[in-house]
């Protein structure tokens, strides 16, 4: 997490789970939030480098330490545009080792997907929406 003020990094989080992004584990958009919103409400971190809000920046590696598809999930998305008015921005690395990035305000459902991964995704958001109106 960047100060977009200052350019100060705030925090950091990591994650060691396989290209296969498993659910049930904490990814490093959550990690490097959670740490954030705890300095933030400790008063670590100056209101001056909030000013601006503040720029994800995630980046992913396989093991061979190539660079891979870091665009949030869809989980972390929706945390991510939850709290637009802080995450203002947020920057990913493509499967073509490019640097990716979108305005929080704009979401992230349709941006840099394959086919197959749209179809999967807009069923599992359609799946979703369903159990809410339940
Ligand atoms: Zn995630």
């Amino acid at each position: 997490m960047v100060s977009n003020k200052t350019g100060d990094i705030l925090s950091y989080g990591f994650n060691c789970s396989l290209p296969n992004h498993d659910r049930t584990s904490i990814h490093s958009e959550e990690n490097a939030w959670y740490e954030f919103k705890r300095l933030w409400k400790n008063r670590q971190i100056s209101e001056k480098k909030l000013r601006s809000g503040v720029t994800m920046i995630n980046l992913a590696l396989t093991p061979s330490h190539t660079i891979r598809m870091s665009k949030p999930c869809k989980k972390c998305s929706n945390f991510i545009t939850k709290n637009a008015n802080v995450i203002r921005e947020v920057h990913w690395s493509d499967a073509d080792g490019q640097m990716r990035s979108r305005k929080t305000s704009e979401g992230f459902s349709d941006a840099t997907l394959s086919s197959g991964d749209k179809n999967k995704h807009l069923k599992k958001a359609k799946k979703k929406k369903n159990n809410k109106n339940m």
